[in-house]
């Protein structure tokens, strides 16, 4: 059978922590401690407790979501009254029995009508975000509660699983440009997918492997009611990764099933536009700029220069070091090297104390033929977790004298008999065995060429 072919429409709305010091509508910390205990940072009003008003929101939240707002190019709503609404909902995670939002139907949005790599976005939201509930314990942990958090929603313009993810990898990478999200909390995503009949949610997945999956799984089983002839109505459902497979919750409800209020104790919020125009103006430059100043500015080639703008922390290393050295010649020193090191300890650059000045020191040092570049890359291993200068070494400088070079030749044959004699048979692998002996011995300071020329010399 033939497939009768369907407008596949896929929709996002994207939540995410904002970067803030506090929680939204109290002092309580937003920054979690390592292995903190449940039901450490919390007050009354984060707890919902009765009797309890909120404090004024939290303006570095409204800040964050201003920056992103204007990264996705949506219109800020500074000219209008944007109205705090008591959503409600009962639910163990939100003892008060609703949830603070600038969202609902009878709200206008913070921002509005943005695209962003080819997609529209419909609006923004600010909101609080509840407690943790443990359904297996009863236990609830306040605190997450209170948390500032966007929604990004965008229009159902993807047309396919892949198209989601690259979207959403571009969207990560820009945010963090801005450092407007908390990287360690990540982001949940709902996704909105629709072919024959009514559009289905697929609530909160918090991963790209699993958003990829269960977009795909959905659109199969759609597919397969379609030919079984069943309709398709509005539907919430979760995906649930053991089975592989998207599990209807509930039927979806309608905005009047929250029962949206305006909240009474909190004010309209209204935005100033001059503090728009100032956070535009400042905004940090966004990873297709950085993108193609890499490659027109520094002539970067465009495989190195998108492994840099992956990681705003590399890419500014990199310009750092591009004002001491001939960067786009050494470029291997920052996209392996650097990356090499940092993997093989396991640590973000964030994480270590390298100094630009320190690596641009080295590749000096290999410029002017002072050190080999198999010294450097020794030198550099120990560049974690802090790195130094090179002045504070002693003998590091590169052995260039031949008679020396000889000695050290003279020894690896005298130490590794057999190689030699491969060599001479015809085994080529055995020379850069002996040269390998030879860096050893010299602790890396010899110099290729020389050791080459010097060990064919007495292998003739
Ligand atoms: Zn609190």
């Amino acid at each position: 059978m033939v497939e009768k072919s369907f407008p596949l429409k896929i929709g996002l709305e994207i939540h995410g922590y904002l970067n803030t010091k506090e929680k939204l509508f109290c002092k309580c910390k937003a920054i979690s401690e390592k292995d903190e205990k449940p039901n450490t940072r919390i007050c009354p009003i984060c707890t919902g407790q009765p009797g309890s008003k909120p404090m004024l929101p939290n303006k570095e939240a409204m800040k964050k979501l201003i920056q992103i707002s204007l990264i996705l190019g949506c219109r800020v709503n500074h000219d209008k009254r944007l109205v705090w609404q008591r959503k409600h909902y009962s639910w163990p995670d939100i003892p008060k029995g609703y949830q603070n939002t600038i969202s609902g139907a009878y709200s206008t949005p913070c921002s509005e009508d943005g695209k962003f790599h080819g997609i529209k976005i419909t609006e923004t939201h600010l909101e609080e975000d509840p407690a943790r509930w443990n359904p297996d314990t009863g236990k609830i942990d306040y605190n997450r509660s209170g948390l500032p958090l966007i929604e990004i929603v965008t229009e159902p313009d993807f047309r396919s699983a892949d198209n989601v993810i690259e979207w959403l990898k571009n969207l990560v990478i820009a945010l963090s440009y801005i450092k407007a999200i908390k990287k360690s909390a990540g982001i949940k995503v709902d996704v909105n997918v629709s072919t024959y009949g009514e559009r289905v949610e697929i609530k909160n997945i918090n991963s790209l492997d699993k958003i990829k999956r269960a977009i795909e799984y959905e659109i199969k089983r759609q597919l397969e009611n379609y030919r079984n002839k069943i309709e398709q109505k509005r539907e919430t459902l979760t995906y649930d990764e053991s089975k592989g497979k998207t599990i209807k919750m509930r039927e979806k409800e309608g905005a009047e099933d929250y029962r949206f209020i305006p909240e009474p104790d909190l004010p309209v919020v209204k935005i100033d536009e001059k503090e728009v125009s100032k956070l535009k103006q400042n905004l940090p430059e966004t990873p297709d700029e950085k993108l193609n100043k890499l490659l027109t500015k520094y002539k970067i080639d465009k495989a190195n220069a998108e492994i840099l703008t992956k990681n705003l922390e590399l890419v500014d290393f990199f310009e750092a070091l591009a004002k001491q050295v001939d960067a786009k010649k050494y470029i291997s020193w920052v996209t392996i090297e650097l990356l090499r090191i940092l993997n093989y300890n396991k640590k973000t650059l964030e994480e270590v104390n390298i100094n630009p000045e320190h690596l641009a020191e080295l590749i000096k040092a290999i410029d002017k033929k002072e050190i080999t570049e198999l010294k450097a890359k020794q030198i550099m291993n120990e560049f974690i977790p802090n790195s130094f200068s090179i002045k504070q070494k002693s003998d590091i400088s590169k052995i260039s004298d031949s008679s020396e070079i000889e000695n050290f030749c003279k020894d690896a044959i005298k130490k590794n008999p057999k190689a030699a004699e491969d060599f001479k048979a015809g085994k080529q692998e055995s020379l850069n065995f002996l040269i390998g002996e030879v860096m050893k011995l010299s602790s890396r300071r010899a110099d290729y060429q020389t050791t080459k020329n010097c060990l064919l010399k007495f292998l003739k």
